[in-house]
C-alpha cells in the first residue's frame, strides 16, 4: 500500500513483499525504479526539487532507515518495517542469478566497485555482472557510462554514487540505460566489497544502525549528521 509521509510517497510494505513487487515487475518488463529514504534524503528532497520530483516518479519508495518508521508511527500512518536499500541489493542479486538476469554495478571507488563485482559473482555462482564502472566520473564523461550499461545489456543496475548523485544520474538517463530495474544504494558497494561494516543485527534490529554509523564516521559528516536529523525532526514536527 502507497502512504504519504512528509509529502512524498512511501509504499509501506514489508522487506519480503518489497522483494517480491520487485522480481514481479521485472518479470513482466516493467520500467522499475526504487528510491530508499531515510532521514537524510528527506532533508535533501525538502531542499531539492529535482530529488523531490524524481522519489514522486519512482514506482518503488521504500523506509531505508528506522527515521521513515518512527516518523510514519508519530504521524499515525503504518508502515509494517524497514527495507534497508543495502538488504534489497542483496535480496535481489540471487534472485537476478537464479533468473538470468544480467546486472551492472555502477559507482563507488574503482577497488571497491571492483571487489563488490568480484564478491557478487563467488557469493552468487551464475550470477552474471554484465558490466562495472567507478562512480568518479565527469559529467562529460557521463553519456559514454551510459552507453556501456546500455551495451552491456544489463537488465538490473545499482547505482553507489551517494544521494543526490545517484538519484539524479536515474533521472537524467533511466529511459537510456536499457535496463528493466534501477536502485540507488549509497554506500551499498563498500558493503558488499567488505570495505565498510554493518552494525551489528541487535543494533539494527533496535532500528539504531545510523548511530552506530554515526560513531564511525569522520568529523565532518558527523556534524552533518546531527543538522540533518535535527532538522528531520523539525520536518516531522510541523507536519503534526
Ligand atoms: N561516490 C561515488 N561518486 C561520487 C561520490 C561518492 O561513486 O562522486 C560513492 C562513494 O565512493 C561511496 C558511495 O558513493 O561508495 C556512497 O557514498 P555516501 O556513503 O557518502 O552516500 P550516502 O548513501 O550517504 O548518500
Amino acid at each position: 500500500m502507497r502512504i504519504e509521509l512528509l509529502g512524498l510517497p512511501l509504499d509501506a510494505l514489508t522487506f519480503d513483499d518489497t522483494v517480491r513487487l520487485i522480481v514481479q515487475r521485472v518479470e513482466r518488463g516493467e520500467p522499475t525504479l526504487q528510491v530508499s529514504m531515510n532521514a537524510a534524503k528527506y532533508v535533501r528532497a525538502a531542499e531539492n526539487p529535482a530529488l523531490r520530483d524524481f522519489i514522486r516518479r519512482a514506482h518503488v519508495v521504500s523506509p531505508d532507515g528506522a527515521g521513515a518508521i518512527l516518523a510514519a508511527r508519530r504521524l499515525g500512518l503504518h508502515v509494517p518495517e524497514r527495507v534497508p536499500g543495502v538488504d534489497l541489493m542483496l535480496a535481489l542479486l540471487p534472485a537476478a542469478a537464479l533468473r538470468g538476469w544480467p546486472v551492472f554495478l555502477l559507482g563507488a571507488r574503482p577497488e571497491v566497485v571492483e571487489r563488490a563485482a568480484a564478491e557478487a559473482r563467488r557469493r552468487w555462482p551464475g550470477l552474471e555482472v554484465a558490466g562495472h564502472h567507478h562512480g568518479y566520473f565527469r559529467p562529460e564523461e557521463e553519456e559514454g557510462v551510459v552507453e556501456r550499461v546500455r551495451a552491456s545489456g544489463a537488465r538490473m543496475l545499482f547505482v553507489a554514487m551517494g544521494t543526490p548523485r545517484q538519484e539524479l544520474f536515474l533521472d537524467r538517463w533511466f529511459p537510456r540505460l536499457g535496463v528493466t530495474y534501477a536502485q540507488g544504494v549509497g554506500g551499498g558497494f563498500d558493503v558488499l566489497a567488505g570495505v565498510a561494516r554493518r552494525a551489528p543485527e541487535w543494533v539494527q534490529r533496535a532500528g539504531l544502525e545510523g548511530v552506530y554509523r554515526l560513531m564511525l564516521e569522520p568529523r565532518k559528516r558527523w556534524r552533518r549528521v546531527i543538522v540533518d536529523n535535527a532538522r528531520f525532526l523539525a520536518m516531522v514536527w510541523r507536519a503534526r
